[in-house]
Order: C-alpha cells, then structure tokens, then sequence
C-alpha cells in the first residue's frame, strides 16, 4: 500500500488519478487532497476517498464544509498547497495544479524529501534549475506525468546508461494544425478549446492550440533529462499515437507507444517502476493504419520560436514567458483578447522586461509578477 497526496485533484489529471486510486484500493491510498474554486466536486472526492487532510485553496469558512466531511484535517488558503505537499506524510506527492502555482509546493515536497509526480510543467519552466537541483540533494527523480515526457522517461528504461543525442518531442499540433496564420489569429475561444485528441484542463488545451505547450514542455524536457535544447526536436504527429521518443548515438531510436489516454503516464509515475492495468483501450495498429509526421511551423505557431529565444537568453526569461502566457490565456479565456493576442502579449512583455535574473525562488516570482504586470498594462492596445 502506497499512500498518495493530491494537490489539484479537482482538475482534469487530479480526476483521472483518483480514478486510478479507486481502480487500485488495495495499492494506494490518498492521504491529502486540494482543490481549488470547485467545492462541489472537491466535497464529494473528499466525502469517497476519506483523506486525512484536505483543503481549498480558494478559502471559504469552515461553516460551508458539510458537517460529514469534517472528519479530517481541513486547511484552507495557499497553507493548504504546503501542508499537503510537506507535512502531512506520504510516500508521494502528485503536483497537478495549474501554473506557476506549482513551484512552491514542488519545492515544499522535495525538501520534505517526498517522491514527486509531476503533471505541473509550470514548475520546471519557470524554476527548473532549483527544482532539478533539490530533487537531486534528496536523491529521488521527479517521475513525469506529462505523457512526452513520460514517454522519454519510459524509453530511457532501455538506454542501460546511455545518453540519448536528441529526444523527439511529439505534439498533435492542435485543432489549428492546418489553418493559415489569420485563421488562428481570429479564432474563437469554442474552436481554441476543442483539441483534437486530449480532453484536458482550460488553460493546457489553449497552450495546445498556440504550440505553447509544446514549448513549455522543451523547456521542461530540458530540465527533466539534462538536455541541451538545440538537441530536443518537435515532431508534429497528428494521430498522438507516439508520445515521444530518443534516440542513440548508434542511430537506434526508441519510442514509445499508445492511445492518447492520459491514465496510463499518471498511473506509470504512480506505480513505478511497475505497471499496471489502467482501463486504457489497447494500441489497434491496423485500425489507425497510418502514422503522420510534420515539421512544427514557427510561422504560423511562434511560441516555438520564442522558446528558443527565451532559452539562448536565459536567466528568467521562460519564467517570464510563462507568466505573460498564463495572463494572456486567462484573458483570452474572459473574451478580452483575441487568440493571436496572446503571442502578442507574451513578445510584449519578454521586449519589454529583458533579461531578468533567476537565481532563487523570490527571483523567478518577481519575474512572474512583473510579467503578469506587463501583460495587463499592454492589454488594452490588443483588447477586441
Ligand atoms: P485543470 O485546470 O483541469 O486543473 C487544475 C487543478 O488545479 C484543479 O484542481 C484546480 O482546482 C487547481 N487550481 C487552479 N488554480 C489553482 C491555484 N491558483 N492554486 C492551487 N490550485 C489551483 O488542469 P489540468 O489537470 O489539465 O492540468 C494540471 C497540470 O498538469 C498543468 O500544469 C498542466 O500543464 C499539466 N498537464 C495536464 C495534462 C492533461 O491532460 N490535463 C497533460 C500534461 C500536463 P479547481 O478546479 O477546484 O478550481
Ligand atoms: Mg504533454
């Protein structure tokens, strides 16, 4: 029996992976959970898997926590993110909230020397050198439980000590895969949201649709696997059947493969180094027939090239590319913006600021804030 924290378990990997507790009683056990904004949810996961700590993070009064469900430690406010992540003993600590709100109890977990399964790309990509650094002092490796990077994390299981020269980062390149550069600009925020292979949380599902994710997720595969970015390739694979794949000096390249089923990444960083079932349809070759492959466009995607210019500057300036991406999301999200007003803001901002220096924790939040500041001091030019 393995006894689980959940921080973010309201979300869309938070769900999944509590459907993989359920499927597994007698494996794991949550001890902690946090959500967010959505009570109503929060209270029934609390009220099925019994934990002895939960909490919101969004606070609200203890007189609207149904009398029933306080049988366990209730913590509201941020407090609730550090006590799940550190205090409350667990043999691992799955970060799964969205954004820059993941660093800190990335940090917290790995100083209270727990085991890490990271679903929060946030946390490599706006403090990776400190995280990698802290997971290092304590001996555990972060499992990945995004599904690239899990992907690469899986093909490394047969390198025997091997180092790869190059991963191949696969993306599905989104429901604006096709669709010529003025097209995306306009887009709505319905056609933005409707991602062609993955159900997934807001916020990750429009990254999907600007490439953002994608490279967001260069930088963290930089970090995760100590690999230098020009070695990291995007592999644009519409039908999301390779995850991601690495390959060897002697021209071998592994890869790994699968239905795009965000259960069987949570679950492998869950039960690792075993497998087990996760209620995942098997792989059905001849039914896909085919598997397509593009270059990623940095014209009409840009984020993919900014990624590289934020990497070459270094310091903070992916955590300042995360913090206006995240900002200008949220804007996009509310209507205020058009989708193309997010590139916009992102460029603005990172023009704006320079370089920044990101050499503990209270650098890379001042970054962040100053982006977010940025963002919605030039909101107002893009505004539709
Ligand atoms: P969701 O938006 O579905 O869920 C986010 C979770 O975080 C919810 O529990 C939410 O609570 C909580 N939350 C939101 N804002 C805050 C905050 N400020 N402080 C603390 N908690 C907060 O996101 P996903 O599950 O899609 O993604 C979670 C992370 O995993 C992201 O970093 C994403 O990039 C990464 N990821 C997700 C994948 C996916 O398939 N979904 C794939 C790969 C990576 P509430 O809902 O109660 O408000
Ligand atoms: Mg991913």
């Amino acid at each position: 029996m393995q006894t689980i924290s959940i921080l973010g378990s309201t979300g869309s990997i938070g769900t999944q992976a509590l459907q993989l507790v359920a499927l597994h009683p007698e494996r794991f056990r949550v001890v902690a959970m946090t959500g967010h904004r959505n009570r109503e949810l929060f209270f029934e996961q609390v009220r099925t898997f019994r934990p002895e700590m939960a909490g919101l993070t969004e606070p609200i009064p203890m007189e609207e926590v149904p009398a029933d469900l306080r049988f366990c430690r209730w913590v509201m406010g941020k407090e609730a993110l550090h006590v799940a992540a550190a205090e409350i003993p667990a043999d691992m600590v799955l970060v799964s909230v969205v954004g820059i709100a993941g660093l800190q109890s990335v940090m917290d977990a790995l100083h209270a020397n727990r085991q890490v399964l990271l679903a929060n790309k946030e946390a490599l990509v706006t403090g990776g050198h400190l995280v990698m650094d802290a997971a290092r002092r304590i001996g555990k490796p972060l499992l990945p439980v995004d599904s690239e990077h899990s992907a690469i994390f899986q093909c490394l299981q047969g390198a025997a000590g091997n180092q790869p020269v190059k991963l191949l980062l696969t993306a599905s390149g989104g429901p604006f895969r096709t669709w010529d550069k003025e097209r995306i600009y306009n887009a709505t925020r319905q056609e933005a949201l409707n991602h062609p292979n993955w159900a997934m949380g807001a916020k990750i599902t429009i990254d999907s649709a600007s490439m953002f994710n994608k490279a967001l997720e260069i930088i963290e595969a930089r970090w995760l696997f100590d690999m230098a970015p020009e070695k990291i390739e995007v592999v644009v694979h519409p039908q999301s059947i390779i995850h991601s794949a690495v390959e060897f000096s002697d021209g071998a390249v592994i890869a790994q493969l699968g239905v795009p089923d965000m259960r069987v990444p949570i679950q492998y960083a869950m039960s690792y180094p075993e497998r087990l079932p996760t209620g995942s349809k098997p792989l059905d070759l001849f039914a896909l027939g085919q598997l397509t492959f593009e270059r990623g466009d940095e014209v009409r995607f840009p984020a993919l090239r900014i990624v590289k210019e934020c990497l070459n500057a270094g310091g903070a300036s992916c955590t300042i590319l995360n913090g206006a991406n995240e900002a200008a999301v949220a804007a996009f999200l509310g209507g205020e913006i058009p989708f193309g007003g997010i590139t916009r803001l992102v460029e603005g901002a990172l023009e704006k600021l320079g370089p920044m220096p990101a050499s503990n924790l209270d650098d890379i939040f001042h970054a962040d804030q100053e982006a977010r500041r940025i963002v919605a001091e030039l909101l107002p030019a893009i505004r539709k």
